[in-house]
């Protein structure tokens, strides 16, 4: 397999754990590409002098003076982040936020190239279109912890042996909470999550527990497991990452520190392993305890559920009224109990269409965002 890397979102979380875990295990970065031009996309820039670098975006002059500090003149525009991902024989790291991670997706696995998915929208919005893609021979390893688990949980396993995947989920920092308690809640307190570090989109994701939902509906397409095998486990402590369940009863579980390398690396090497990027994994004394989640609470998860459940558009207009949701919370323009009324009331909204092509995914993702934006001004 290739050890030529083609970074989607080098500046990003994801982007930048990747690089460090590429330089252990000594990988080729042969592609840098970020939203815009930055100075970390510089100092990264200098740091790999082989690598080609690209920017979706950026005025010509930040653009100019990228070239002067760097050297060397970027790739510009969404297309030649796209054209990247294509080449044949790279391994394609997608850290891109948001929906343009989409086509990045699609274009790399019809190269045949491996993706090491970390983008939401791909599997969430983009569901059907990126399985029609992976038939022309790509292939797909998870970066989300809970993914990564259950991939490494089933790796070996017949598909009738299982009986169902458990994704674990920390609850947030409003687990145990009421409902009422959360009506005025900060962006602040919202933003803060007691076992990950992370973006802030996903963090509100996390709070409001819609990003497990997410990951519902990527479990189900990663591994062609129906809705009606697919459970949530609240489990504060976020060391057993994910758990299969198989007809015998028993279960085998992923369990080690919170930290994004660990998956980051495997993607990039499986069903090798290479040598630990982090430090030992120490149980001693450790407390482990699990719970159902509130759905009165966080009903973020059965809308997920209904919205798998339904297909085609539904997962894709869920995820872009959220996106807009979480912006309008974040600016203090919507309540935090606001953005799942927002979403479920997009999803009756927005009428259902099938999804064949990533225009069709991207024509449903701008409703969406228009009409959960009217939703939203309304609630003001
Ligand atoms: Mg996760």
């Amino acid at each position: 397999m290739s050890n030529a890397l083609v970074v989607l979102g080098a500046t990003g979380s994801i982007g930048t754990q990747t690089l460090e875990v590429a330089d252990k295990l000594g990988f080729e970065v042969a592609v840098l590409a970020a939203r815009r031009p930055s100075p970390q996309l510089a100092e990264l820039a200098l740091r790999y002098p082989d690598a080609e670098v690209v920017v979706a975006g950026g005025s010509t002059d930040e653009r100019s003076q990228l070239a002067v500090e760097i050297g060397r003149k970027p790739g510009y525009g969404p297309d030649a982040v796209i054209e990247a991902a294509a080449v044949r024989n790279r391994l394609v790291v997608n850290g891109i936020v948001g929906a343009a991670g989409l086509r990045a997706t699609v274009a790399a696995l019809r190269a045949g190239n491996r993706v090491a998915l970390a983008n939401k929208e791909s599997l969430v919005a983009g569901g059907p279109v990126v399985k029609a893609a992976l038939e022309a021979g790509g292939e797909l390893l998870p970066v989300d912890s809970e993914h990564s688990a259950l991939h490494q949980c089933l790796a070996g396993e017949p598909p009738e042996s299982v009986a169902r995947l458990i994704l674990t989920a920390s609850g947030g920092p409003f687990r145990g909470r009421s409902r009422e308690s959360l009506a005025n809640v900060t962006p602040e307190e919202a933003l803060r999550h007691p076992t990950w570090d992370m973006g802030p989109r996903i963090s509100i994701d996390s709070a409001t527990m819609f990003n497990k939902g997410f990951e519902i509906v990527e479990a189900h397409h990663l591994f062609d497991v129906g809705y009606d095998h697919i459970d949530v486990l609240v489990h504060p402590q976020s060391i057993l990452h994910s758990a299969v369940e198989f007809v015998d009863g028993s279960w085998k579980g992923h369990m080690g520190h919170p930290d994004m390398r660990v998956p980051i690396q495997y993607a990039l090497t499986a069903p090798e392993r290479a040598a630990n990027p982090g430090s030992w994994f120490d149980p001693v004394g450790m407390e482990l305890s699990f719970e159902a989640p509130d759905h009165e609470v966080f009903p973020a998860i059965g809308i997920a559920y209904e919205a798998g459940r339904a297909g085609g558009s539904s997962p894709a207009v869920m995820n872009a009224a959220d996106e807009m949701a979480v912006e309008a919370f974040l600016q203090g323009r919507l309540g935090f109990l606001g953005i799942s009324d927002v979403v479920a009331r997009a999803l009756e909204t927005v009428d259902w269409r099938e999804l064949k092509t990533v225009d069709d995914v991207v024509a449903v993702d701008a409703e969406a965002r228009s009409v959960a934006a009217g939703l939203i001004a309304g609630v003001c």
